[in-house]
């Protein structure tokens, strides 16, 4: 999943420590100790599996992946079957006890990892996982790997290697939760599927069509996604769901061809003039969206409203960490903000300027938009009250460079055209998907540790591809360490996260879901 790798390491993360070694395991099977022993007894697998590459840019590698991982899930009993995929197949793998009436979950992570640039890594090689540890101001040193199985088990050590966090991290703490039920003599409380994407970090472009041919064996309840990082906070994160993104482009038409300022100037009316008056009537001062309709369709509930101001955010922090003095007025908080569609002008062009500009009025002017969309306000719905603006201020729409009836009769002609990317998704927070998720992240927190729900996160995801395919609601469960640097050099993972996501899995799999 793509995220800021700059998230903050806050103390908070002390919270989530774990009490290895202290906690009774009288009356709970899966007990802190007990989980931190799991973690340990699959670190080798873990630390083997690290060392495959796994850029799907290798089809031969992705196969060595899907191999490892089929021994992996068959030699804990599940039956697997590899899903076709141009040489490069995802991995399917379902336990074979069905529970009669009981919900089945689909659980989605990814088994393919981004490209390396080795000489940017402080290790030799970021297929050779390391452990390191970190000095008193904070530095990391290569220790000995042997200190994974030391009792008990540290959790500041971190292993580090290309996909340790994203997403074989994950994989290997979900193996071990059932190595953990096994032991312990139990059956998960849900049906269990689980589906390895092998092209995640290429924007998943085949998981539409292995869905669709594969769609009668995914066939799900609900979705569990274990990817990507936890909230800044590093309290345990739920996310609900994600926008859509779309791409418009808006193009001005000024005079046939560029023309000389000094003769022209004055007379000819300029569009990159033109285009910024009809941005500037887009949004006001506060960054509303003035575009009629823009923001009619979002609804938030107090109860909503409550839930994302608890993310708590340290705006004043992030205000003077990205550099400006004050937000827009799009919601109360950032979070709430997120909530609603954007108009986001992602580029701007009109003629050049400095050493190859020329004194002239540019033949035309043409603005990119990216527009972050919401379930409730599509990209389509978007892009028609953008052209009934547009058309509101005096222009007359075309579909193509004007013909010259169309120069002759207008004085503003302008194009608009609309791309589509992903498309938003969301599950209510109150389904019982959602309240599943909640509940058993509340319960396996730490006192007075409240998780943080992510109604909906900002950025866009392809979980449309497969949520809109399979018709289950989703949600996303991240496990790892929000400093993990996922797609850049020194990838980590933090063993405490480890052993915090396998009990977390272990919550997750001995709860059933409601209806
Ligand atoms: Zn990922």
């Amino acid at each position: 999943m793509h995220r800021s790798r700059n998230a903050i390491f806050s103390a908070a993360c002390v919270l989530t420590t774990l009490f290895i070694g202290r906690v009774s395991a009288q009356t709970d099977p899966f007990a802190p100790a007990v989980t931190a022993r799991l973690a340990q007894a699959t670190m080798r697998e873990y630390l083997e599996l690290l060392s495959i590459p796994n850029d799907a840019i290798v089809p031969a590698d992705i196969q060595k992946n899907t191999d490892w991982l089929e021994r992996a899930f068959q030699q804990r009993g599940f039956i697997t079957r590899q899903l076709a995929n141009n040489g490069k197949p995802m991995l399917y793998a379902e336990w074979p006890k069905k529970l009669a009436g009981a919900k089945t979950v689909l659980y989605y992570m990814h088994l393919d990892g981004q490209p390396v640039v080795p000489a940017e890594w402080s290790q030799p090689n970021p297929w050779l996982p390391v452990v390191k540890q970190r000095d008193a101001v904070g530095q990391w040193h290569i220790t000995s790997t042997e200190k994974l199985f030391a009792e008990p088990l540290d959790p500041e050590l971190r292993v580090f290697a290309r996909a340790a966090s994203d997403d074989k991290g994950p994989i290997m703490m979900f193996l071990a939760a059932f190595d953990g039920l096994k032991a312990a003599g139990l059956d998960p409380a849900i049906n269990v599927k689980v589906l390895l994407d092998s092209e995640e970090e290429k924007g998943s472009p085949s998981i539409p069509a292995v869905v669709k041919a594969n769609k009668a064996l995914l066939q799900a309840d609900a979705i569990v996604i274990h990817d990507g990082p936890r909230h800044a906070s590093e309290r345990p994160t739920l996310i609900f769901g994600n926008r859509g993104v779309a791409r418009v482009t808006l193009t001005v038409f000024g005079p046939r061809a560029p023309l000389h300022s000094g003769h022209y100037g004055n007379y000819v009316p300029n569009p990159a003039m033109r285009l910024a008056a009809l941005l500037a009537s887009m949004k006001d001062d506060d960054g509303r969206v003035t575009v009629a309709g823009y923001y009619e369709r979002i609804q938030l509930s107090e109860a909503e409203k409550n839930i994302l101001a608890a993310t708590g955010e340290d705006e004043t922090a992030i205000r003077k960490r990205v550099g400006i003095a004050r937000a827009e007025r799009v919601g109360a908080t950032l979070q709430e903000s997120i909530q609603y569609p954007s108009l986001n002008v992602r580029g701007m062009a009109a003629a050049s300027i400095g050493d190859k500009a020329s004194n002239i009025v540019p033949d035309k002017a043409i603005a990119e938009f990216d527009l972050r969309t919401t379930p409730e306000a599509p990209p389509e719905y978007l892009f028609g009250l953008i052209e009934a603006h547009v058309k509101k201020q005096g222009y007359t729409l075309i579909k193509d460079a004007p013909i010259e009836a169309e120069r002759a009769t207008h004085d503003k002609l302008a194009m608009l055209t609309l791309a589509s990317g992903g498309r938003a998704m969301r599950t209510p927070l109150d389904a019982p998907l959602g309240q599943w998720a909640y509940g058993v992240l509340k319960r396996e927190a730490q006192a007075g540790v409240e998780p943080v729900r992510i109604r909906m996160m900002g950025g866009s995801v392809p979980t449309d591809r497969l949520v809109e395919v399979l018709e289950a609601p989703f949600v996303i469960l991240p496990l790892v360490n929000g400093d993990n640097n996922q797609h850049t050099y020194d990838e980590n993972m933090r063993v405490g996260h480890y052993v915090d996501g396998i009990r977390t899995i272990l919550g997750l799999l001995r709860t059933p879901l409601g209806p």
